[in-house]
């Protein structure tokens, strides 16, 4: 475990001066909750977000390298780019310790569990039977992640990624899809509409990626010395 860092449960599991911890019902989190547009990140990307993150306070690294989460189970705090990259996506039942091997207790979206409610008899049996089999396909790509984990976060074109990627997909999700879906129950599609909406999504997708990219270069405030005295003890 090269970037695990294992605490003493008894002692609430974290040093809060040196990590501010992000749970509920902090802002940003309590928007992941109530943001309808957050069913798509879960139920489709299967983007889940640990209920406790530790953010790394006084180090002139950038956001991404100061994201930690912490696993309630065991106590162990992992980086967080362990779930970035190629690792970000399909986690629709939450992160798995790459330690204890247990899932880790994520945040879901109002809306997503209100959707995941009412497919209920789609899902609750394929649950039951491959949970294990998929908390073991968790495991073993965690674990893969660990082991080729880059010493620095990778530099990731936020804006290229948010008009491409996000802006795309959403506007093919909510643009082209209700079209194609017309056309298959035999009735008139509006590509005009589809059109209209292709630019408002590109845009979207653009303020995204700089928001995602002031986001994750935000270094921490500055260590002093008596500070970092202080932590280190
Ligand atoms: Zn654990």
């Amino acid at each position: 475990m090269t970037e695990g860092i294992r605490l003493n449960q008894k002692s609430q599991g974290y040093d809060t001066t040196k990590y501010d911890v992000w749970a509920l019902p902090r802002p940003i989190l309590l928007h992941w909750v109530l943001n309808p547009g957050a069913v798509f990140n879960e139920l489709i990307l299967g983007q889940r977000l640990p209920r406790i993150m530790l953010i790394e306070r006084h180090s002139p690294r950038p956001f991404a390298e100061r994201l930690f989460v912490l696993c309630p189970g065991c106590g162990t705090i992992h980086p967080g780019r362990l779930w970035s990259g190629r690792n970000a996506f399909w986690h629709w039942l939450g992160y798995v310790c790459p330690t204890c091997g247990e899932f880790i207790p994520s945040l879901w979206n109002v809306f997503s569990l209100v959707l995941a409610a009412a497919l209920t008899p789609l899902w609750i049996g394929p649950l039951l039977i491959f949970r294990e089999s998929w908390r073991q396909y968790e495991l073993g790509r965690v674990r893969r992640a660990l082991e080729s984990l880059p010493v620095r976060a990778k530099k990731i074109a936020w804006v290229r990624t948010g008009v491409l990627s996000w802006g795309g997909m959403m506007w093919l999700l909510c643009g082209v899809v209700p079209q194609l879906w017309a056309v298959a129950r035999g009735r008139e599609p509006h590509w005009m509409n589809a059109a209209v909406q292709l630019p408002m999504w590109l845009l979207a997708g653009y303020v995204w990626g700089l928001w995602m990219g002031h986001l994750m270069g935000k270094p921490g405030t500055p260590v002093s010395p008596d500070r970092a005295r202080g932590t280190q003890s």
